[in-house]
């Protein structure tokens, strides 16, 4: 069944600083997705920890968030049938080692923190993270 979706796809601070943002934006057009909505931004700590609070007992969080928080970002609204899930293959997994060929991670990342793109992992979820950057 194929539905009409929207998901939060960032690309992180490690791709933006390789200027690989309309290289990953190209494989997103490739792949079908539209971008609805995409701003490019830094976030403050205090909001990378809000963003993640989903992993706030993780060994990694700390890092994590001061990662997501170093430099700029662009935040997107991706839209396809069955995005949400279309994007998490595309992206691959979330160490850049076992990622397959031809996604996003395999391409670009560069470690397990540092592997380029976010993506939402639900229904419930891209929609609180589109809210978190797009609500207005
Ligand atoms: N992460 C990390 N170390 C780990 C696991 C995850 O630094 O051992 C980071 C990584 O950047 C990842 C993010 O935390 O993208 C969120 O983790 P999650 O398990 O949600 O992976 P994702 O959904 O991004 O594939
Ligand atoms: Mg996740």
């Amino acid at each position: 069944m194929s539905k009409l979706e929207q998901t939060l796809s960032i690309i992180k601070p490690d791709a933006v600083e390789r200027n690989l943002e309309n290289e990953i934006k190209d494989m997103f057009k490739k792949n079908g997705f539209s971008i609805l909505k995409e701003k490019k931004i830094q976030i403050e700590k205090s909001e990378a920890e809000k963003f993640y609070k989903i992993h706030e007992t993780k060994p990694f969080y700390k890092d994590l968030c001061d990662y997501l928080s170093s430099g700029p970002i662009v935040a997107m609204v991706l839209e396809k049938d069955n995005a949400i899930i279309g994007n998490r293959k595309l992206m691959g997994a979330t160490n850049p080692k076992d990622a397959d060929d031809g996604t996003i991670r395999k391409k670009y990342g560069i470690s397990i923190d540092k592997n380029s793109v976010h993506g939402s992992d639900s229904i419930e979820n891209a929609k609180i993270e589109i809210d978190f950057f797009f609500k207005d």
